[in-house]
């Protein structure tokens, strides 16, 4: 297992169009555990492949409190149910720090293969089919600052420029 390195905002290789995988072998199955690891240790409720510059369709997710509800969605389609949007308050590990509302539909279906590479199709609401969106949004190169103001874009940049710098710090070793 392994702590992969998470691209951020505005990284350029964010906005790389993620491909279908082809088949659910020994790579994608250690990829899924280093994500699965990569995700829990940023403290994260999901991760797209894309945000760890591996441009597959491949998405793992845990809404859970206690590391008990990993999923994996692997070449997934999302449907929308309902037309009517609800606003949700959305962050990303790609953006550290920085939170705002964005406008979903909260039904959705999911067709998708499973960890195992077995299909499924579930109808999902709520934080589910919100943070499916926000991941299929990364597999397509899509932010969620995106659907924000410039203005809050650019405070976006500024703000992960300094969450990272900050980070940065606190790596340096003590010069005693
Ligand atoms: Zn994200």
């Amino acid at each position: 297992m392994a702590l992969l390195p998470i691209l951020s905002y505005p990284d350029p290789r964010l906005r790389t169009i993620a491909q279908p995988v082809k088949e659910v072998n020994d790579d994608i199955k250690t990829l899924i555990k280093d994500m699965f690891e990569t995700m829990y240790d940023a403290k994260g409720i999901g991760l797209a492949a894309s945000q760890v510059d591996r441009h597959i369709q491949l998405i793992v997710m845990d809404l859970s409190d206690d590391k008990s509800g990993a999923r994996v969605f692997i070449n997934p389609k999302v449907t929308p149910l309902v037309e009517e949007k609800q606003p949700y308050e959305e962050g990303c590990l790609s953006v550290p720090e920085v939170y705002d509302e964005v406008e979903r539909p909260n039904k959705v279906r999911i067709e998708a293969l499973d960890g195992k590479g077995k299909p499924f199709v579930e109808e999902v609401e709520g934080l589910l089919a919100v943070c499916i969106q926000h991941e299929m949004d990364h597999l397509n190169g899509v932010i969620f600052v995106d659907y924000l103001s410039r203005l809050k874009q650019s405070r976006a940049r500024d703000k992960v420029r300094k969450v990272l710098k900050q980070r940065d710090k606190h790596l340096e070793p003590v010069k005693a």
